[in-house]
């Protein structure tokens, strides 16, 4: 299947091109030349196991990888989950569930992707001829960094450099981080914030100066960022299994419309929804839930994109973005397909910061979203309310959606089952969480996990309580201004 890039001045001819390169040329988003549907495939995927859905779905877009490798590549990803299931559907309340895809080895749903994107890339590499050694380069909020290193680690021919804000993470988020194994990894603080360290990575990618350098090297740069249409694929599986392990659980019938409300920060998660709803998955809305970094929420509610504002720190860091990159895939797909007005909207929003869509436009984007946002104490109040009536612990992203599942269903009426996902375990933001559901607040992130685990009776997961004991090995912090330098060095290590 062919690619092309939502600026429109560049297409691949295949996923795997696509997958390697990350970005276009022309600074566009790769996506594919159209959506295969899936619908008729509903029925035979019920009795199929994640793994298994997660290949079907993944396979459908990449033709040109092989079948069977694929299935054993996903098998042997979605295995490194707790009890091999990479997206269990808790039930919380009356027609109300909660996909829980953070069971991996980082604790967050990055990993369903990046367990998997490693052998996407070197398998892509491979199609498409690429000699060259790989360097990842990764801007995070705070869990794509971990999720990347572990799944690109001591991978041959790859190296991986990670970006984070030096103050904009949780205690337990900079420790994964810093204490990362490996001899091919680089782990980096910027002084900054999320969209400081994804503008630097994105200006990166797209200088050709820097890519002549590395290439003398024998460098090409990719992306493990959900920029990359390899990170954005495995997404759109556990739309399907949760749909489908509804069914299997009597909850729904086959073809019937569900909901799903969406912690979002780059809008990469959501859009896995939205390109999982084309592929004729029966979806009714999906709800876009943002913390007091609302720019989204006030974009689906007036149609304009103004980034142009104060940018808060909460305890959902992992959604402390102001420029969400997905979100020109979905304004290409409102837009008709549209490339030169999408460049022409990206290049409004470099310069002024805004960017509006059409009366028409809104008008399709409030059929199929609704967006609601919550802030820190609403957030709290939340994870004590649900730890309290259903004895369910949420961590502060998945807390922030089901705020917003519970605003649409209050102002819609809609008695679709509503499943909102849940996107990072609660000990990775201990103490926040456990000040919100007792009111005590402690400093120490291990003693405050210590705390909760008693509390609440849900362990501690090993990957937390393993960190205590790590050597810190990436104490580095830089200005802005000086990653490509810090890229240059590493790549000719
Ligand atoms: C990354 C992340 C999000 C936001 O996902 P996007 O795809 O960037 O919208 C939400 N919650 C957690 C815990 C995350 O790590």
């Amino acid at each position: 299947m062919q690619f092309v890039s939502t600026r429109g001045k560049f297409a691949v001819e295949n996923a795997a091109k696509a997958i390697t390169k990350g970005l276009s040329d022309d600074g566009g988003l790769f996506v594919p030349q159209y959506f295969p549907n899936l619908t008729a495939e509903l029925e035979s995927m019920l009795s199929m196991d994640y793994a298994e859905r997660a290949a079907k779905v993944i396979g459908s877009f990449l033709t040109e990888y092989d079948g069977k490798e694929l299935l054993s590549a996903c098998k042997k990803a979605y295995a490194q989950f707790d009890e091999g299931d990479a997206a269990p559907v808790v039930k919380i309340d009356d027609g109300l569930f909660v996909l829980e895809l953070f069971h991996g080895p980082t604790l967050a749903f990055k990993d369903i992707a990046l367990t998997l994107l490693p052998y996407l890339m070197r398998k892509g590499a491979d199609i498409s001829g690429v000699k060259e050694n790989i360097l990842i380069l990764v801007a995070t909020s705070g869990d794509t960094g971990k999720a990347a290193l572990e799944g690109f680690k001591n991978q041959t021919g790859i190296k991986i450099c990670v970006f984070y804000p030096s103050e904009g993470v949780s205690d337990m988020q900079k420790m994964q981080m810093c204490t990362q194994e490996g001899d091919n990894v680089n782990v980096v603080g910027v002084k900054g914030n999320f969209d400081d360290c994804q503008t630097a990575v994105k200006k990166i990618f797209t200088s050709s100066d820097i890519a002549a350098e590395l290439s003398a090297e024998n460098v090409v740069l990719s992306s493990a960022n959900s920029i990359n249409f390899g990170r954005l694929v495995p997404q759109i599986s556990y739309y399907f299994s949760a749909y489908l392990d509804l069914v299997n659980s009597g909850e729904i019938k086959l073809g019937e419309k569900i909901d799903f409300t969406v912690p979002t920060g780059n809008f990469g998660n959501i859009l896995a929804g939205y390109y999982a709803k084309k592929m004729g998955l029966p979806i009714g809305r999906l709800v876009c839930a943002s913390n007091s970094n609302n720019v989204l929420t006030e974009f689906f509610e007036s149609g304009t994109y103004d980034a142009d504002r104060e940018f808060f720190k909460t305890m959902s860091p992992s959604m402390d973005i102001l420029i969400s990159s997905n979100l020109e895939r979905l304004i290409f797909e409102l837009s008709g397909r549209n490339s030169a007005l999408t460049a022409k909207r990206m290049e409004d929003l470099k310069k002024s910061g805004k960017y509006s869509i059409t009366e028409d436009e809104k008008k399709a984007v409030k059929a199929e979203f609704f967006a609601d946002y919550c802030d820190e104490e609403e957030c709290s109040e939340v994870i004590c309310d649900t730890f309290e009536n259903s004895g369910y612990l949420a961590d502060p992203h998945t807390a922030v959606a089901l705020k917003a599942a519970e605003t649409y269903s209050a102002q819609s009426g809609c008695k679709n089952k509503m499943v909102v996902l849940s996107t990072a375990s609660p000990y990775k933001f201990s103490q926040n969480v456990l000040k919100s559901v007792s009111g005590k607040m402690i400093k120490d992130p291990f003693k405050a996990a210590q705390a909760l685990e008693t509390l609440s009776a849900c362990p501690i997961p090993p990957q937390i309580s393993q960190l205590k004991s790590k050597e810190k090995r990436f104490t580095q912090v830089i200005d802005k201004t000086e990653t490509v330098k810090t890229v240059c060095e590493f790549a000719a290590k």
